[in-house]
């Protein structure tokens, strides 16, 4: 068997030979031995992406005619949607019907920034009116130069999409290396990208683990902007890479968002968005409502029909009929959720749902819905981020104390409010220091609006006209009135 990444347009032998098998959660076993990337691997993509930055096409077509590449890669995700879907669900263990919005979402992002590419010809320049009448000077737009892109493993192709499509759109040629957790649906991107004949070089996709493939590429020097998605403390380290090189970054991180519900609440609209905000996708969300904070009169009730719903959720694998929860994505992930359980369970909040693998699945890495009830402000639970089926809830008497609580923490990501009063939505909207509030829901995502964190929850803002602007770079183009003596040295 021999191993290749997709680079300069072609499927090249891996440097080393080395692989890694991706497993299905909900069997635990492997699908597919995948090429293992270093620091080789990833020279040869950079090197082909500067080279058809430099001296290719891409950068130089107008944004019409990169918008076409860019609807041909989304009519082609359409046509393998089912196909994709399953396959995102084999590696990651999300139930179907959320694979299948993900790919949808994908193709709708391709050609969301297939628009913007287009309408790009049309804004180029943008005059400066200047005081000075010798001097005319104009503002233009240009791409940044090779992009770098790290994504995580929670919505593999949706993750690739945010980045590959605006930085693509913009004019950047790219190296993506996807998450060693799920990489199968990026190795279809690839395959994607030579269908659609995206020209040689301009998107390269190196399979491989962080420290083995991510880290070459954080750090290369022909890398001018790094994109990136995933935890603080990796985040963290990327900063200190591109530091050294003083690289345009942006960074997409972790959080631990709160929803406030005040009591004129529907209690059924509540709890559903309640389960959608920390059960969907597992709750292996970065913007998971994973802090419910609850009116006190309210609480009782809530509480009780929380727990009532959440035990119905039919948990499986996903791509089985029906199923509403699925496995987490490995047995670290697993592990890590079970011992921070454990520990909410030891720091003495009331664990009154799940908090443990369903008893009719013995393989997999399943674990319940769960709830915990009077959490303790500075408790580890309430602070960290678990990513995965637990929230922690919370009962508050002010509006005062709510955003307060809401706002003791060190991430800033989401956040969301719910109340028939949308004045009071709208002043707590604004209260909270995070970069997304949703009022009356929480988690719908739209490629329109603009996705970032404040805080450690990162820097810079994703999607929308906002995600395009990550990789472009403004230029300032000054003329003077050849005809003026400027007479400064010489009267
Ligand atoms: P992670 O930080 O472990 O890994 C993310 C990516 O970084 C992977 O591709 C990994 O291979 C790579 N990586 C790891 N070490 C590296 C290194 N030393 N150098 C370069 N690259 C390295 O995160 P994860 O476990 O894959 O994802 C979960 C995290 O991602 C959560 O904290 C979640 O909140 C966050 N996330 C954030 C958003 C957002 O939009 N803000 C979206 C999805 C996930």
């Amino acid at each position: 068997m021999t191993f290749k990444h997709y680079i300069d347009g072609q499927w090249q032998l891996a440097d080393s030979q080395n692989s890694f098998v991706t497993i299905n959660p909900a069997t635990e076993q492997p699908i597919k031995e995948v090429a293992a990337g270093n620091h080789v691997d990833i020279d040869n993509a950079v090197n082909a992406a500067r080279n058809a930055f430099e001296h290719g096409p891409w950068p130089r077509l107008s944004g019409k005619e990169r918008g076409a590449y860019l609807r041909k890669i989304a009519a082609l995700i359409n046509e393998r949607l089912s196909e994709l879907a399953k396959l995102e669900v084999e590696d990651n263990g999300k139930p179907y019907p959320e694979a299948e919005w993900d790919i949808e979402d994908t193709a709708g992002c391709f050609e969301f920034y297939a628009e913007l590419a287009e309408k790009m010809d049309e804004q180029e320049e943008q005059v400066i009116e200047l005081p000075e009448p010798r001097f005319s000077s104009k503002a233009i737009k240009e791409p940044v130069g090779v992009a770098g892109a790290i994504i995580p493993w929670n919505f593999p192709m949706l993750m690739a999409a945010w980045k590959v499509a605006p930085a693509l759109a913009a004019g950047c040629t790219m190296v993506l290396k996807p998450s060693e957790v799920t990489p199968l649906t990026a190795i279809a991107l690839a395959e994607i990208a030579e269908q659609a004949e995206l020209p040689a070089g301009v998107l390269n996709i190196v399979t491989g683990t962080g420290p083995e493939a991510g880290q070459p590429l954080a750090e290369h020097p022909d890398v001018d902007k790094m994109a990136f998605t995933g935890s603080v403390p990796t985040g963290s380290r990327i900063m200190s890479m591109a530091a050294n090189q003083v690289k345009n970054i942006s960074l997409e991180l972790g959080g631990k968002s709160p929803l406030i519900i005040f009591s004129d609440t529907d209690i059924e609209q509540a709890v559903e968005w309640i389960m959608f905000g920390i059960f969907w996708n597992q709750g292996q969300v970065c913007s998971a409502t994973s802090r419910v904070l609850v009116e006190e009169s309210l609480y009782p009730q809530l509480m009780e029909r929380l727990v009532e719903e959440a035990k119905k959720i039919t948990i499986g694998e996903g791509n089985q009929e029906g199923i509403l929860l699925g496995p987490l994505v490995n047995e670290a992930q697993y592990q890590k959720v079970l011992a921070a359980i454990d520990k909410g369970q030891q720091e003495g909040a009331t664990l009154v749902c799940g908090g443990g693998r369903p008893e009719h699945l013995q393989t997999g890495y399943y674990i319940e819905p769960t709830v915990f009830a009077d959490v303790s402000e500075d408790s580890w639970i309430w602070n960290e981020e678990i990513f995965g089926p637990v929230v922690c809830v919370k009962s508050f008497k002010t509006e005062e104390q709510a955003v307060a609580l809401a706002n003791n923490s060190r991430f800033g990501l989401a956040g969301a409010v719910m109340s028939k009063d949308l004045q009071r939505c709208d002043r707590v909207a604004r209260a909270l220091r995070a970069g997304i509030i949703w009022t009356n829901c929480s988690q719908p995502t739209f490629v329109e609006a603009p996705w970032g964190g404040y805080k450690q929850s990162g820097i810079g803002r994703e999607l929308g006209t906002w995600g395009l602007n990550n990789y472009l770079e403004t230029k300032q183009i000054t003329a003077y009135d050849p005809e003026q003596p400027w007479g400064w040295y010489i009267k």
